[in-house]
């Protein structure tokens, strides 16, 4: 079977379909053969008692996933945790009443790929994600695969999940339908793939056979019993999917026109999660697909069906400041690092931890976009030693804590709470300059006559700013310029100078600092 699938992995590098409006799944129609073959194997394997047992007997089987996260070289484009949880949070709604759950195998992985990030249809971005792969988990990669932003699908050559980021969302539908592909489920179109059924054959009888060569297959007739029944083993091979011809997203209902080789009204059913319905259409699986998806867990052994907790964390109460207490000073800035501190929840071996900057002196408005800290704390303990890099005293920053374990992603994050960076005993004068002042450019590339700046700094100062261009020559001199405590906003008027590349140097008592910008009119 491997050579099989070796043969086919090109057709999932294929991508090339134009895109209309809406992302769709990039299982082509070769690719669906192959999810079928493994299928129709399954089925052969199983007795109807056994099947029966997996269905009634069963408890949760919990599936390790390896996620990578893919950036470009120049750190963007990944998902973010955030992002992930959430979706994981979702995904595991929609697949509880099966019994399966998903949780974090390891660590989520931050994996660079330029490939990926560019166009993840590429043979370049195939081997990236082939080599990545985790045995024993179901591996996802997500990324933003710019050029060719159009899909998400199930490799069945490298048997991983490639998963736009653009269509990752918290209802987790394209999520749950790509790992219906893994789990050995075709379309609900089978055959159909790359065929506009309602275009070709609207108000007829669609013929008996269609299409000819390798792509040449019978259509599921509407029927489930009967003589012209052929549900098991034509279509998707499920006789508890409706026959569906419709291979392009789709609001629901349907408006169907066409009709089976014998004349029958399709009726397909657009809350099946592996059709092509729109999100908010997609719901459910049938039950002999989920009975398929029972034989394939039971078919795959997983390294670990072991999260490091089981714990809802979502029905706790949510951690609240220890050290520094909401409002309050936090220790001296002037040590590496700072300790946020919170209330342990039991049941809670990891968590994720926010910082961000502030809007607006006294309303303090958490700015999302200022981002001083995401990340996880993996340890399992309730506090977290912030890098004083990015804090500069007199600011004022929001953090919030969110409990989880690689299972529950669920919790809802602690409400905001704020703290105001401080030098503590050490005079702030004698902090690095990093942590005293900030020197910004308010546009870069710059396109007007002035040169646009902001100078944030924790006490009054006295500075000079000089541009220079890259082969050292001075500009543009400005001395003795007063900045008083907070943000202040500057612009230098710059009209003779030229199109290019410049450092603008901010000097003070206390020390300089740099920007480099471009001008470009
Ligand atoms: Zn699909």
């Amino acid at each position: 079977m491997k050579n099989v699938l070796l043969i086919c992995a090109v057709a999932f590098i294929a991508l090339s379909e134009t895109f209309a409006q809406y992302h769709k799944c990039g299982v082509t129609k070769e690719a669906d053969a192959l999810i079928k073959q493994r299928l129709m194997q399954n089925r052969a394997m199983f007795t109807k008692q056994e099947v029966s047992d997996l269905m009634n007997n069963r408890t949760i089987t919990y599936i390790p996933i390896s996620f990578h996260s893919v950036s470009n070289s120049s750190g963007e484009g990944a998902a973010t945790e955030r992002e992930i949880m959430d979706f994981l949070c979702g995904l595991n709604g929609l697949y509880a009443s099966q019994d399966l759950q998903f949780f974090i195998y390891d660590q989520i992985h931050f994996r660079t790929s330029n490939n990926i990030d560019d166009n993840a249809g590429s043979n370049a971005s195939a081997v990236d994600m082939y080599g990545w792969t985790v045995p024993q988990t179901l591996n996802i990669t997500i990324g933003r695969s710019q050029n060719n932003p159009t899909s998400s699908w199930y490799s069945g050559f490298g048997d991983y999940i490639f998963l736009l980021k653009q269509m990752m969302t918290p209802q987790a539908k394209t999520e749950a339908h790509e790992i219906g592909h893994f789990f050995t489920l075709p379309h609900t179109f089978y055959g159909w793939e790359g065929t506009d059924a309602e275009a070709e054959y609207a108000n007829s009888n669609v013929p008996s056979t269609i299409g000819n060569g390798w792509g040449a297959f019978s259509p599921e007739n509407v029927p489930r019993t009967g003589s012209q029944a052929n549900c098991n083993s034509e279509g998707d091979g499920f006789c508890g999917t409706e026959a569906d011809y419709y291979s392009d997203r789709t609001n629901c209902p349907y408006f169907v026109t066409v009709r089976d080789p014998y004349g029958n009204n399709l009726d397909p059913d657009e809350t099946n999660i592996m059709s092509y319905a729109l999100d908010n259409c997609v719901t459910t699986f049938s039950a002999d697909q989920q009975a398929a998806i029972a034989m394939d867990v039971a078919q795959r052994s997983w390294v670990s069906n072991t999260p490091n907790g089981t714990t809802d964390l979502g029905s706790l109460a949510s951690p609240t400041p220890i050290s520094p207490v909401n409002n309050g000073l936090l220790g001296s800035i002037n040590n590496p690092t700072v300790r946020l501190d919170w209330t342990a929840l039991t049941g809670a071996p990891w968590h994720y931890i926010e910082v961000y900057g502030t809007l607006i002196p006294g309303l303090w408005f958490v700015d999302v976009t200022d981002v001083i800290y995401q990340g996880y704390q993996y340890n399992g303990t309730s506090y977290f030693d912030l890098s004083t890099t990015n804090l500069q005293a007199g600011k004022v920053y929001a953090w919030r804590v969110t409990p989880i374990s690689n299972y529950s992603t669920c919790a809802l994050p602690s409400p905001y709470y704020k703290f105001e960076a401080t030098a503590a005993a050490t005079s702030i004068k004698d902090l690095p300059i990093h942590n005293q002042i900030t020197f910004d450019l308010n546009a870069n590339p710059v396109s007007t006559t002035y040169i646009p700046l902001s100078v944030y700094t924790a006490e009054t100062i006295v500075a000079s700013i000089r541009v220079y261009s890259l082969d050292g020559r001075e500009m543009m001199a400005v001395n003795k310029l007063s900045f008083s405590v907070g943000d202040n906003i500057l612009q230098l008027p710059a009209e003779n100078i030229l199109n290019g590349i410049y450092i603008a140097v901010l000097t003070t008592d206390r020390g300089t600092l740099q920007q480099k910008f471009v001008i470009q009119r």
